[in-house]
């Protein structure tokens, strides 16, 4: 198995081989199909498996399949529970996406709001957020979930452990019905299983 028989496009094949991924992980080569497909997915998977790659770069396939209309609107939305894995993930994003003419944002909080403000007023395809920043930008009319295609939740037990539930389930209330999915997990506490539930439509599930 090789990342061309994933079906990636040319340029996400062409940053992975000038980032020296040969060979997808395991969690890649289970979930990209599916993410491909349009499915909703459950990944249970710890850090260092592979699976912010294994999110973005289906995610960016299919953003980058439709062009952007002008203004652009927001259309992924990755949550994650903590500053320096939003951080990672942007950063992640920003490499796999060159040349696919997509833009991409990060709010976290802790750091001023204003240029956050700015940045999404220019309009961007995708955001990487942490809840509570994310909740603060939608009260004050920054930022609109209508137009979101695809969610992914990162890491969800952590964002249990930290007490953002009822903010995700805020937010997710706030996407349109028909979107897409992705829960990413290293454990499935009940809570968890209770959001998939909720919020997911029957969900692919991979393991690794
Ligand atoms: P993650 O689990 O997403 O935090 O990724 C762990 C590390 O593995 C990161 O430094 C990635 O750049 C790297 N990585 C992810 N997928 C691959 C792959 N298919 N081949 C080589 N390295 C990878």
């Amino acid at each position: 198995m090789n990342f061309t028989d994933l079906g990636l496009s040319t340029p996400i094949l062409k940053t992975l081989s000038n980032s020296n991924y040969s060979t997808p992980t395991p969690i890649q080569a289970q979930a990209i199909p599916a993410v491909m497909d349009g499915k909703d997915l459950i990944g249970l998977a710890q850090t260092g498996t592979g699976k912010t790659a294994a999110f973005s770069l289906p995610v960016l396939h299919r953003l980058s399949a439709t062009k952007p209309s002008e203004p652009r609107k927001l259309r992924a939305l990755i949550l994650a529970p903590t500053r320096e894995l939003a951080t990672q993930i942007n950063d992640a994003i920003w490499t796999y996406s060159k040349g696919l003419g997509l833009r991409s944002a990060f709010v976290i909080g802790g750091v001023p709001i204003r240029k956050q403000q700015r940045q999404l007023a220019q309009g961007i395809d995708i955001l990487v957020a942490t809840p509570g920043r994310l909740e603060d930008l939608i009260s004050q009319k920054s930022v609109t979930l209508k137009h979101i295609e695809t969610v992914v939740l990162d890491e969800a037990d952590q964002m249990l452990d930290i007490g953002f539930m009822p903010a995700i389930r805020r937010i997710l209330s706030q996407t349109p019905k028909s979107r897409q999915t992705l829960l990413f997990s290293a454990t499935m506490p009940k809570e968890i299983a209770a959001l998939a539930d909720d919020h997911l439509s029957d969900p692919v599930e991979v393991s690794v």
